[in-house]
């Protein structure tokens, strides 16, 4: 009865607001797997967008409610008199989708193969190899067999050797030198953020403050080399790898974009395919086929079925489980590449802020990132970096090296390409005030910001300037105050007229009432400028970071702010925020 109800009630209110669909509603359900709807639902929504769009001269609308679809299938396109949702039931409703499941009607899942006559206390305990009464015991609802459709064709041919700018087709790539390298927190900080310079000046790449940029970056190389072993194709890696679409299937067109042709089977797992992906239940379902031991058949089979939802969230989902881990966990598992390939997602280039101004420092472009760590768990026996911030940290570990800076400075590229389009930049007009949001890394790009705008007071001292405000949060004052020289000396010049800073670790001073814990703590204390800014001066209002939670409690705010300063309910508040939104005054570089 409430299978996808959130989706539907908003379906039908907006019908009932006059909203008429463009695109057939999905309803997707996770006992079985979001993606056997999901996945069809997004190819056909592209279309049904274009044929939609095309009759629309919207050409900024339609980018900006591309880009909120393409950050989650949940999304919603609501443009006026249409509306495209696919609604996602993640809770054990009653199933919708009866003809893509079958009955594990095998004679394992009416002989449950994990009851013991003896059963040992760390049996009674269900992890991602290990199920327990009941679903130990119960009959099977699971996906139907996904149909393979990739022919892979091996080749002993020594070909010749792919370079990274085939993986793009649209945008030219740029292999561009790291010339410095900064770890910026200290060794006892939370995270370790590290500040990366490239050298632009011998190429044709641009950027404008507020721009950010895409990094190529590979898979970890062990785990490349691990994976090879275990799917006994160390021997092999070195071939070239034919794609072909197999004959006997629906799927049309041709080979997956994203693996150019000529690639070796180690160029496919190094720089095409994302092998940290959490396993889908569909790829889990296929993995079944290429098991041979019983019980471990048996586990796959609960993981994907609609009663083992809950097993599949806290051993897989929850933990990021990733193909290796399974392979790991499930010995006999021996899937061929073409699995693979079919069911591992694009190796994605990952994005970074420009944390610098080509005005101030002409030919480079700076970033800042935090490594990013994930511990080892029950599930999961190794700690891991992630993909992109783990292979730079490794990349520049030799340049963080005091005493070997020089001999390694030429060594180390990357290959970047830009972002296409966006609108995170300074005010056109330098007379109009600003105020800048930014923890943590969040304040990478007003650096570039503030140095760009140093720059332009120096140039022209005959033109008039806004102030400008800037709300920073970190830890600990000692540890990961990031830029504390640079901002303290853009205060002293008069670049940044308010720098507001809090830091949420450490304890108040003696005899002082901690009232700033965060940056929306600050920006509650000075709600007066604020909306003095933002109403009276028609001022600007940028955020940057971490889009879960503090942009989020920051927009509140900014709703309190408002509410009380106009002495409107907060309906009213979020309208004025909108406003703003619409008129790029309020502007967001948020990422979760
Ligand atoms: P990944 O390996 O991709 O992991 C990232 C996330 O995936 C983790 O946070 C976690 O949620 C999940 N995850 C993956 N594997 C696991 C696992 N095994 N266990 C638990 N969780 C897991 N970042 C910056 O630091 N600085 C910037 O200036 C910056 N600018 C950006 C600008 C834009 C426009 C965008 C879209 C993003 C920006 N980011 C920035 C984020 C950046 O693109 C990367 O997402 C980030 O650096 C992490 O990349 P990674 O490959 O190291 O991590
Ligand atoms: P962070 O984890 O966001 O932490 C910075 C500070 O913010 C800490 O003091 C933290 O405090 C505090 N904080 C925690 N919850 C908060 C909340 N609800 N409201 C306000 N502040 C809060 O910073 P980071 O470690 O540098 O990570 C920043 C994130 O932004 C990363 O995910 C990064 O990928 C992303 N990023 C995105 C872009 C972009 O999209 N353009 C650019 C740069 C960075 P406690 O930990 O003590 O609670």
């Amino acid at each position: 009865m409430f299978f996808c109800n959130g989706g539907k009630v908003v379906d039908k209110r907006l019908q009932e607001l006059g909203a008429q669909h463009f695109y057939e509603t999905g309803l997707a359900d996770d006992c079985v797997g979001l993606e056997i709807v999901v996945e069809p639902w997004i190819d056909g929504l592209w279309l049904a967008l274009r044929r939609e769009f095309t009759s629309w001269n919207i050409k900024e609308d339609m980018s900006s409610n591309l880009r909120a679809v393409s950050n989650g299938v949940s999304a919603m396109t609501v443009v006026p008199s249409m509306s495209g949702i696919c609604s996602l039931d993640s809770e054990i409703q009653h199933l919708k989708l009866e003809d893509l499941e079958v009955k594990a009607t095998d004679a394992l899942s009416q002989k449950p193969a994990n009851v013991h006559s003896v059963v040992s206390v760390q049996d009674t305990e269900a992890s991602l190899d290990r199920s327990v009464p009941p679903l130990s015991q119960s009959a099977l609802n699971i996906p139907a067999l996904p149909s393979e459709y990739i022919d892979v064709q091996f080749q002993d041919s020594t070909g010749q050797e792919l370079s990274v700018s085939s993986l793009i087709s649209d945008g030219i790539v740029f292999h561009v030198p790291v010339t410095k390298a900064v770890q910026l927190t200290r060794e006892d900080a939370v995270k370790t953020a590290l500040l990366l310079e490239l050298d632009i000046s011998k190429t044709t790449f641009c950027y404008q403050p507020g721009d950010a940029f895409c990094v190529i970056c590979p898979n970890n190389p062990k785990e490349v080399q691990e994976l090879l072993h275990i799917l006994g194709l160390s021997e092999r890696k070195e071939y070239v790898v034919c794609l072909k679409i197999k004959q006997a299937t629906k799927r049309k067109g041709a080979a997956p974009e994203h693996i150019p042709k000529g690639s070796t089977v180690e160029f496919i797992l190094t720089w095409c395919l994302e092998i940290r992906a959490v396993p889908r239940k569909a790829f889990l379902r296929a993995l079944v086929e290429y098991t041979s031991d019983a019980r471990e058949k048996r586990r796959l089979q609960e993981l994907c079925s609609k009663q083992g939802a809950s097993d599949y969230s806290s051993f897989i989902r929850d933990p990021s489980i990733c193909l290796l881990d399974l392979l790991h966990a499930f010995p006999t598992c021996r899937p061929p590449l073409n699995l693979l390939i079919e069911h591992l997602p694009k190796l994605q280039a990952r994005s970074y802020s420009a944390s610098s101004s080509n005005l101030f420092q002409p030919g480079k472009l700076q970033f800042v990132f935090n490594v990013v760590e994930f511990p080892s768990s029950p599930s999961r026996l190794v700690s891991r970096k992630g993909v992109c911030t783990g292979w730079l940290a490794e990349l520049v570990a030799p340049m963080l090296q005091p005493h070997k800076k020089e001999e390694k400075l030429s060594a180390v590229k990357v290959s970047i390409f830009a972002r296409p389009i966006n609108t995170f930049h300074l005010p056109s007009d330098p007379s109009v005030p600003f105020m800048m949001v930014g923890p943590g890394t969040g304040v990478s790009p007003f650096i570039g910001f503030l140095q760009h705008r140093q720059k332009l007071q120096e140039e022209h001292t005959d033109w008039k300037f806004g102030e400008t405000w800037l709300f920073f949060g970190c830890r600990h004052q000692d540890r990961d105050y990031l830029f504390r020289d640079e901002l303290r000396s853009f205060v002293e010049n008069g670049t940044l007229t308010h720098l507001k800073v809090c830091f949420s670790r450490d304890p108040p001073a003696a005899a002082e009432k901690k009232t700033t814990k965060y940056v929306q703590d600050n920006i509650r204390l000075f709600a007066k400028e604020v909306a003095r800014v933002l109403l009276k001066e028609r001022g600007c209002f940028y955020v940057c970071g971490d889009a879960k939670h503090m942009a989020k409690d920051v927009n509140d705010t900014l709703v309190d702010i408002l509410s009380s300063d106009a002495g409107v309910d907060k309906l009213e508040a979020m309208k004025t925020l909108a406003t703003l939104r619409q008129e790029k005054r309020y502007l967001q570089d948020v990422w979760a």
